[in-house]
């Protein structure tokens, strides 16, 4: 199971931890993305500034050093042009209609010069330049205001009038209200003048196309700290929550391992309870060989007692110590067919074991006693968890260094999502009655880490229905 299967398993059981876990990461994320665009917005505002007092400085420049400020030829020829607007075209006009015109054309004409002749953009990019800032501007001209005067007449060009708008005889040409704005605009200054012929109001307006480039770039540390620690955040939660998972996984396998190990202390108990009161009929006492027969009951039952004690003992000492191996050097083959035989006779003949070995008399140096009870382990498991007549198949190889022991058997098979699992301590394959096959879980943790001790390891190839192969391999 992955991370994201345990979150969505998690939030189905509305979890207490990762509920406002995550709640609390999403309110980082809000907090630091709340702050980002609040720095974004004042270094925005910061370069606007910036630039704005750079333009402003550049224009007094110009200002001092030649007396110009960048308008000087347009502005000469929009007198020119409204100079000939007011002396020949206005004469002519006798209608509503040709005095819309006229107006439409003016705006138009005037716009074209100032746009066409100023040569303020180029002053302020190479002043820039001079200065090592950004040179990589678009320029804008909008019109405020404009009226065309003589000395005894004046007529007032732009803004339109209202009604022009909604007469279907008049085409506007594209101004600053109905026409695209430049969103991130500067305005540099704001210009009013009057000649002979005309009186204008105008902006100028310059804008960055690199601005939100600059900005980024000034940003980075701030936005690359925020998400890191937005990633460590989440790295520490993630941590945390599959420790919990994992503690609770273990809590629950102790609590079954508590659970089994009553169950089987119980047996024996009971039995020499029901045996004691037995003893105690005196129907049963007069019959020597009942009283035999219970005593023999009672000492078999505590031996298995005895026993179940031993094994929580040793359970404390696997924990505890980091077992020590007495190791000798042991021909593999001679001791496996050993081990085999014993554990045959020892659950009279229980299942058909078949052995086929390619090791040369191999020997390797190994710790006989945990050996025995690993292969032990892996056989009465392979019984243990059959559903017919056991077939049990060893088969032992090598190579130039390791040897290979694998225990095949007919069994249950194991589904893969517990394969994994199945070496850890108190794990059990919980699917049906968990009591049906007696044992605490830690079979396979003992050969996992009796192989471990030894430089080698386990592993199993299983599939649920059709039997399981454990290998164990082992250095030599
Ligand atoms: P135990 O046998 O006491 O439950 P083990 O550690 O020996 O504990 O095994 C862990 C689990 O692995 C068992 O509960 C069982 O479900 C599964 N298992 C082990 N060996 C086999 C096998 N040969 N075939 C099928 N399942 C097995």
């Amino acid at each position: 199971m992955n991370i994201f299967e345990i979150f969505v398993m998690q939030m189905k059981k509305k979890n207490t931890i990762l509920i406002p876990g995550i709640g609390a990461i999403i309110l980082l994320i809000a907090v630091q993305i709340f702050i980002i665009k609040d720095i974004w917005l004042e270094k925005g505002l910061m370069f606007d500034l910036k630039y704005k007092a750079l333009s402003q400085e550049a224009m007094e420049q110009f200002n001092n050093l030649n007396n110009a400020d960048g308008f000087e030829n347009a502005l000469e020829a929009v007198n020119q042009w409204s100079g000939e607007v007011m002396t020949q075209d206005l004469p002519k006009v006798t209608n509503d209609l040709d005095l819309s015109q006229l107006r439409i054309d003016s705006y138009t004409a005037v716009n074209k010069l100032l746009n066409e002749l100023q040569t303020l953009n180029k002053m302020l990019a190479g002043y820039f330049d001079a200065h090592g800032f950004e040179s990589d501007f678009s320029f804008q001209i909008v019109i405020n205001s404009l009226q065309l005067i003589d000395f005894d007449k004046k007529v007032d060009i732009y803004p339109f009038p209202e009604d022009y708008r909604d007469n279907p005889d008049i085409t506007l040409p594209e101004t600053e209200t109905n026409g695209q704005k430049i969103k991130s605009r500067i305005l540099v200054k704001r210009f009013l003048r009057e000649d002979n012929y005309y009186i204008l109001n105008f902006d100028y307006y310059i804008d960055f196309s690199g601005k939100q480039k600059v900005v980024l770039r000034e940003m980075v540390a701030s936005i690359s700290l925020s998400s890191i620690s937005i990633l460590v955040v989440v790295i520490i939660f993630m941590v945390a929550f599959r420790n919990l998972i994992e503690e609770r996984r273990l809590s629950n396998l102790k609590t079954d391992f508590i659970n089994n190990m009553t169950h089987e202390l119980k047996t024996p108990l009971s039995t020499i309870t029901v045996a004691g009161k037995t003893l105690e009929m005196d129907k049963i006492r007069a019959e020597e060989g009942k009283v035999l027969e219970t005593a023999r009951l009672i000492g078999k039952q505590s031996v298995h007692l005895n026993q179940l004690i031993n094994l929580i003992l040793e359970i404390s000492m696997w924990e505890r110590t980091q077992f020590q191996l007495d190791k000798k050097t042991v021909d593999i083959e001679e001791l496996m067919f050993d081990i085999v035989d014993s554990f045959r006779t020892g659950c009279n003949n229980c299942a058909a074991v078949t052995q086929k070995y390619t090791l040369d008399n191999v020997k390797a140096d190994i710790d006989v006693v945990y050996f025995t009870t690993l292969i032990n382990n892996l056989l009465s498991n392979a019984v243990k968890y059959s559903s017919a007549d056991p077939e049990i198949e060893i088969n032992g190889s090598k190579d130039k260094n390791k040897i290979f022991i694998s225990i095949r058997d007919n069994g249950i098979g194991i589904d893969k999502n517990h394969q994994k699992h199945i070496f850890d301590k108190f794990y059990r394959v919980t699917t049906g009655n968990i009591h049906k096959t007696k044992g605490l879980g830690l079979g396979l943790y003992y050969v996992k880490r009796i192989a471990e001790a030894h430089g080698g390891d386990v592993n199993v190839t299983s599939k649920p229905g059709k039997g399981s192969i454990f290998t164990v391999t082992i250095p030599y």
